[in-house]
């Protein structure tokens, strides 16, 4: 509809400041969780990996009034230390964080599992892929705020195979373990931490997965929806989890895949189509 946002406004994080980790263009699922938080009233420092991604970055940020826009590499901890420090300096305290963040090398992404993935590789995915969320985790909540919530992407291939998704699944399901022990303790200081798990959006990370348009067709054909998955869905979702909405849930892995993951068989009919 005209003049309407494509994010619903209101006033559900007014007063609420939060760290978004992993945007590196418009099409990131970091970026459309970040306009749905902006338009819900909250204030938005924003983490991106290298200068050259800083260059997308800092246009992005402003356009929705964030002034906090810092490079942080996952995997130095004196990048990690900096990004943490230069946020408590500005607010003192946040209330949220969303960890958007994997890596694999290209070439573990496509054929097999077994014969693809080196030691080094294994430790890099997880590394970026998982370990970094809790260790943002661990740093955020120094910072946070009773009250506070945090999420994490993930995706299917963490349950089930998932052609080429190889290592990237294993590291997923390590982050989402990882979630629910997060979960576990962070929820003395009355902190949540939840996964939203995504069906395919098309990003950059997307991009690296060998055969992903098979990924994007056999997910619209097979889902019970019929349909892609929509990024605005899986805003919602983190609305949803950031939010007071999403009080007394923590722990959970939230699926936001057009609801490809209840599917057992597809229908005949979607096979052919
Ligand atoms: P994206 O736009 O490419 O975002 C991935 C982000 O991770 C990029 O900003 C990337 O920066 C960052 N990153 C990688 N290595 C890093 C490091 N060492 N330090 C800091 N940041 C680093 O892709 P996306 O699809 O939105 O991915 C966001 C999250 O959603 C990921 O966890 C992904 O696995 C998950 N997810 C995606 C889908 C999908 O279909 N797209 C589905 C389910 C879950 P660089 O570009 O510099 O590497």
């Amino acid at each position: 509809m005209a003049g309407e946002t494509a994010f619903p406004a209101g006033d559900l994080m007014k007063g609420k400041r939060g760290i978004i980790m992993g945007v590196a263009n418009k099409n990131s699922i970091a970026w459309h969780i970040a306009q749905q938080l902006h338009a819900q009233g909250a204030d938005l420092a924003f983490t991106y990996a290298g200068e050259a991604l800083g260059r997308r970055v800092h246009p992005l940020a402003e356009s929705i009034d964030a002034d906090l826009i810092i490079e942080c590499d996952v995997t130095k901890d004196a990048s990690m230390d900096a990004a943490f420090a230069a946020v408590k300096e500005k607010w003192g305290t946040i209330d949220f964080l969303v960890h958007a963040i994997a890596y694999s090398d290209k070439s573990a992404l496509e054929g097999s599992f077994v014969e693809n993935t080196t030691r080094q590789i294994f430790k890099d995915t997880m590394d970026v892929s998982a370990f970094s969320f809790v260790d943002a985790a661990r740093r955020a909540s120094e910072i946070m705020n009773p009250g506070g919530s945090m999420i994490t992407l993930t995706y299917l291939g963490s349950e089930r195979t998932v052609p080429n998704y190889n290592v990237m699944g294993v590291a997923k399901a390590a982050l989402e373990a990882s979630t629910r022990y997060i979960a576990k303790d962070l929820g003395a200081k009355g902190i949540r931490a939840n996964a939203i798990s995504a069906g395919p959006v098309k990003t950059l990370a997307a991009a690296g997965i060998s055969s992903g348009k098979h990924l994007f067709s056999f997910n619209r054909l097979a889902a019970p929806l019929r349909d892609d998955t929509d990024p605005r869905g899986v805003a919602g979702a983190a609305l949803y989890l950031l939010s007071d909405l999403g009080l007394s849930c923590t722990g959970e892995t939230h699926h936001v895949d057009a609801g490809f993951h209840i599917v057992g068989m597809p229908d005949e009919s979607a096979l052919k189509e």
